[in-house]
């Protein structure tokens, strides 16, 4: 069976006067992370190593900087949009890993629900999605958030477990509209290449 492997990192600013979003979860702080999107550092880290494990290239391809499309997206989008083009190589999700480096505010008492809430969006069981959480010592980021993700995929044999798939994130979630445009952009155009761009503006 083929497997693949996947690696995503981001980090943003805390910024004050902004909701603070961390795995999709909205969580109680007087501070939020700056950005173009909803600024969640978490998922755009599971969102980059899912299309790095198929090399789809990364959030920058999909998302180019300055989209006022994006601007206070919720994240969930990118995410989406990432399962859609694992599907679509014939992949499905084994688990994944995920480390946050932040000073505060403390993982530890949410991280349970962060998890359920991960494994949720990416429909898959919670026992699948690792939440882990460091302080940044010695690092000097006290006013930023890191996070760091592995994913592990699996080919799907059965093509129409495949369709399946698809279906419930379709029912799910309501952004396939938005999801298939974009694909379509991307894969589209024909002299259009990825753009691995390093400014990452979501
Ligand atoms: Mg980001």
């Amino acid at each position: 069976m083929s497997m693949r492997i996947g690696y995503g990192w981001d980090s943003h600013a805390f910024k004050p006067g902004v909701p603070l979003k961390i795995g999709g979860l909205a969580i109680d702080h007087p501070e939020g992370l700056a950005g173009h999107s909803d600024g969640d550092v978490l998922l755009h880290a599971i969102t980059d190593a899912l299309l790095g494990a198929v090399s789809a290239g990364d959030i920058g391809t999909f998302f180019p900087p300055g989209d006022p499309r994006w601007k206070n997206a919720d994240s969930a989008i990118f995410l989406n949009l990432a399962l859609e083009e694992i599907q679509n190589a014939g992949y499905r999700i084994v688990n994944i890993d995920t480390t946050l480096v932040l000073a505060a505010p403390k993982i530890g008492p949410i991280a349970g629900e962060l998890r359920e809430h991960v494994a949720d969006l990416l429909d898959i069981e919670p026992n699948a999605v690792g939440i882990k959480a460091k302080t940044p010592e010695g690092l000097s980021v006290d006013h930023v958030a890191q996070a760091h993700a592995v994913v592990l995929l699996e080919q799907v044999e059965d093509p129409t477990e495949l369709k399946s798939m698809t279906a419930v994130i379709e029912s799910q979630r309501q952004l396939e509209d938005v999801v298939k445009d974009l694909v379509s952009q991307v894969h589209g155009e024909p002299v259009r290449k990825p753009t691995f761009d390093t400014e990452d503006i979501t």
